[in-house]
């Protein structure tokens, strides 16, 4: 489709998500259409991104309302693959990208995930053939290893990546949102304010990543349902950790609540901040 498309001129934009869609994935499908002729959005739970005891089983599974969202939103086609046939008899072949960019961070606690990332994204490219791909920002590291994997395997598609959509107080929007509980949901809010205390330090003149992460992880203990996976801060584009933060610097947290992952970030510099009304740990 992709290519009888574009030999009549037209650009092609392929927006990949796993369904469960939310005004997250709302605001990537609006830019493709924004900057695109045609948009092809792909539903895909993918087996392989998943590590064992991880959410594939629980994971939502929301295909009716995520097509009628699509058909509202004026996508093209929507691309939903059975797993058989993303993953046929006999498939052997793997992609890894090497170093720090997808074997740190959510790379070491979730060992295996990028690999899964890279194989769903990179025959994704293939098979859709579209000229540019969306990818959010809320998934920094995901967003840092596609890029790589789209410039080395010369695959010619520009990777754009998109701003995080965030609920009123500040939390990322993620399928996995729906997991929490009412308790659960309200101490998520402690991640942007954690992000947000570690804008204002930046914003003030520290430039120290001890002290950065220091600001962020000191919001964090107040949140006493969530175990903290990680607070980092790294280079945006390799993901190696920095000690002395620059615009652009990222600021990562990963942390778990009452059994559901989230993970957020923050450009220091570029970013808003995040839910700054409820920027201040409340005592
Ligand atoms: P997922 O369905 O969670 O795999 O996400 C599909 C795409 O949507 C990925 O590129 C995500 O980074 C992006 N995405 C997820 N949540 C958000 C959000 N809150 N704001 C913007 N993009 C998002």
């Amino acid at each position: 489709m992709s290519v009888r498309w574009q030999s009549a001129g037209m650009l092609v934009g392929l927006v990949p998500t796993m369904g469960a869609l939310h005004d997250g994935h709302r605001s990537l499908v609006r830019r493709a259409r924004e900057e695109c002729d045609r948009v092809v959005v792909s539903v895909f739970v993918n087996p392989a991104q998943f590590g064992p005891g991880e959410d594939l089983e629980r994971y939502p599974r929301t295909l009716d309302e995520d097509l009628a969202l699509l058909a509202a939103e004026g996508a093209d086609a929507a691309f939903v693959p059975g797993v058989e046939d993303m993953y046929p008899a006999g498939a052997a072949t793997s992609v890894h990208v090497a170093g720090p960019l997808s074997e740190s961070l959510e790379g070491a606690v979730r060992p295996g995930h990028f690999d899964g990332v890279a194989l769903i994204v990179s025959k994704l490219l293939v098979s859709a053939r579209p000229n540019r791909a969306y990818f959010g920002h809320k998934d920094a590291q995901q967003c840092a290893v596609v890029r790589r994997l789209a410039a080395d395997l010369d695959t010619g598609v520009e990777v754009v990546l998109c701003p995080t959509v965030r609920d009123g107080d500040g939390l990322a929007l993620s399928s996995r949102n729906r997991y929490l509980s009412a308790e659960d949901r309200a101490e998520a809010v402690a991640i942007p304010a954690a992000l947000a205390a570690a804008a204002r330090a930046f914003a003030a003149g520290e430039r120290r990543s001890s002290a950065l992460i220091s600001a962020a992880a000191g919001v964090l203990a107040g949140a006493s349902r969530m175990c903290v996976d990680y607070v980092a801060t790294v280079d945006p584009e390799t993901f190696a950790t920095v000690d002395t933060a620059a615009v652009g610097t990222k600021i990562l947290v990963a942390a778990r609540i009452g059994g559901t992952r989230l993970i957020d970030n923050l450009s220091f510099g570029i970013d808003s901040m995040p839910g700054a009304r409820r920027a201040t740990p409340q005592v």
